[in-house]
């Protein structure tokens, strides 16, 4: 096993796991087998109690892990399935000695940090690294793994310590440390600056890290004489310091990677030369090509709790964007914020009022996407009802699945009480009940969490078309909440198909009307399997009928490329994300200014 460690200087928010996720994405496309770990140094175990507000989206796994949004930018560019011994915390760590100390293990004496947890991290990272996570046997060929933080950062001092031992421990020629940092360009002059490199690449060394790959993020290439002076001050050779300069979006870093031969350097430092194959990123080239070019736009309202923070929907904005592009449209993302829909809004701010609605109804379709609490229930509800009435292309995330239950009761079989338990407890039309999987007496641990499998009750169905007319579809969940198994006969007399559910038929999965153009919920969380190449069958479906494309989508099974005209334009990058008619101001910075890799908490 070969290592590569992502460490990130200056400050945060460099866009550090973009690119590490870029570089494992190079090597594989050298023909390698790459896994990855992403280290958050906090002490949390795992991202599932984590405001998204704060920390954004909490990503969930296939084995129910409730992880840093990070090891979904390795899921989405690698394609590979991560586990949640993938992404280490100071928790975990921390966790698994004392559980150790309690058994006796460390036979009487002092447990310390150095050697006992610097030991455990150095074990974690060896025995994690060997997991498949690509579908084949067998371990990997690289890890690569991304310290979450800033050098420096107290909390992240012990995962130094243990990187720098192991660093040893496997010795050179196994081990590629790329530092991440930051070359400021001051003044009208437009200097660039290396100092800030250079004193991080100092603390770096002062706590026996040696980086053999400096990759600087600047506006442009970094000149050739301030190449030199931090190779020289950095002890870096100058072919081994890339310039991650901006670009119109993140899909292009893996290219500008590859085009710096920043392969080669890692290969030669993990001594893998000759081993491997020039990159082939065809595809990859082709489909950024796309993204670039895409001018016609597919407007999306996104009706949520949290608004314009993009990280807090992170996957759900990417599963959108695999569409759009399978679709060839731009994507144009309104946030409306739920509230801003309701009466109360309507008296208290009648211009945001106004705003809000506007935007829902200039949008070719609606997303509402999963959430817990009840603020902005009322507003997405009206969103839900506005776009069943409209016949306005509609997908429901878990809660979105939710909402659109309770305004189909209240609305359509005329319940006008009708909730989720979770909103009122004492509703005389609960639609949507607390179904734990395991004993309903027992506290804690009832989120219905991870991969479970949908079968298609009625195999003709929208959704099952979508999903290549397969009999199943395994997806993931975060859960607590689901559709009252006791009413599904009145709606579906009333004509709201319940047509995926789960192996017993009492959990209802996913909804569709089929007197509608495109009106689908899901239980779970599609958007956390959408890959750039292969967008979430769901997406999918919203994009392409929000943009008049469904049935040729549907003809096709699920399958938008025979839509994508032959030949891919070579026009000039101009394209951004929008919101609200605003490129996206990314919350702390990352790459592109586009999407951010969530570090806020460490700054
Ligand atoms: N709050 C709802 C539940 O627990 C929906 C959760 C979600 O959207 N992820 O069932």
């Amino acid at each position: 096993m070969k290592y590569v460690l992502v460490t990130g200087g200056v400050v945060s928010g460099l866009g550090k796991g973009v690119t590490a996720s870029s570089i494992g994405l190079l090597l594989k496309a050298c023909g390698l087998r790459v896994t990855s770990i992403k280290i958050d140094p906090y002490l949390n175990t795992d991202a599932g109690t984590m405001s998204p507000f704060e920390h954004g989206e909490v990503f969930v796994l296939d084995d129910g892990g409730e992880v840093d949004l990070d090891l979904g930018n390795y899921e989405r560019f690698l394609d590979i399935k991560l586990t949640r011994d993938n992404n280490i915390t100071t928790g975990k760590i921390y966790q698994s000695v004392l559980d150790s100390e309690r058994k006796g293990d460390y036979l009487g004496k002092t447990v310390q940090v150095v050697p006992h947890i610097t030991d455990a991290i150095q074990k974690w990272i060896e025995r994690v690294a060997l997991i498949p996570v690509d579908g084949k046997e067998g371990p990997a060929d690289v890890c690569v793994i991304e310290l979450g933080g800033t050098i420096g950062d107290i909390e992240s001092m012990p995962f130094i310590e243990a990187l720098g031992q192991f660093s040893y421990h496997v010795g050179p020629g196994n081990f590629c440390l790329i530092h991440v940092s930051l070359v400021p360009v001051l003044n009208v002059v437009g200097e660039q600056k290396t100092k800030p490199t250079q004193h991080s690449v100092r603390g770096l060394r002062g706590l026996g890290l040696t980086p053999n790959i400096l990759a600087c993020r600047s506006t442009k290439a970094l000149e050739d004489n301030v190449k030199a002076k931090l190779s020289q001050f950095c002890h870096v050779a100058a072919e081994n310091i890339l310039t991650l300069y901006d670009v119109p979006n993140i899909w292009h870093i893996p290219l500008l990677l590859r085009d710096q031969k920043a392969h080669e350097a890692i290969l030669k430092e993990l001594n893998l030369i000759g081993v491997t194959r020039e990159p082939d990123l065809q595809e990859w080239t082709a489909r950024t090509r796309v993204y670039d070019i895409l001018h016609e736009p597919v407007r999306i309202a996104m009706v949520g709790k949290y608004t314009g923070l993009s990280d807090s929907y992170l996957s759900v904005l990417k599963a959108l964007l695999h569409a759009s592009v399978a679709c060839w449209r731009k994507l144009v993302v309104e946030w409306v914020a739920a509230g801003d829909l309701e009466d109360v809004t309507a008296k208290e701010a009648p211009d945001v009022y106004k705003n809000a609605w506007d935007l829902l109804k200039g949008s070719d379709g609606v997303l509402v996407p999963g959430g817990f609490g009840d603020r902005g229930v009322q507003g997405k509800i009206l969103a839900a009802k506005y776009a069943r009435e409209n016949k306005v292309p509609f997908l429901g995330v878990c809660l979105g699945m939710q909402i659109a239950v309770i305004e189909f009761a209240r609305s359509v079989l005329g319940l006008h009480d009708a909730n989720s338990t979770e909103f009122d407890p004492e509703t005389s039309h609960p639609c949507v009940i607390f179904m734990p999987e395991g004993s309903k007496t027992h506290m804690g641990g009832t989120m219905r969490l991870g991969s479970r499998r949908t079968y298609f009750k009625v195999p003709n169905c929208k959704s099952a078309k979508l999903y290549n007319n397969d009999s199943f579809v395994d997806e993931r969940h975060r859960h607590r909440y689901e559709v009252n198994p006791n009413m599904v006969q009145q709606f579906e007399n009333a004509g709201l198909s319940f047509v995926g559910r789960d192996e017993t038929g009492q959990r209802m999965e996913i909804i569709e009307l089929p007197s509608h153009p495109y009106f689908v919920g899901a239980q779970f969380h599609p958007e956390f399997k959408s890959r750039p190449g292969k967008p979430s069958a769901l997406f999918l479906g919203l994009i392409a009928a929000a943009s008049g494309q469904l049935d040729a989508v549907l003809q096709n099974y699920g399958h938008a490329s025979k839509l994508l005209p032959n030949g891919i334009g070579n026009g000039k990058p101009t394209v951004k994300t929008y919101q609200n008619g605003n490129a996206i101001k990314s919350s702390n910075g990352s790459l592109n200014g586009v999407y951010s890799n969530g570090n806020g908490a460490h700054h």
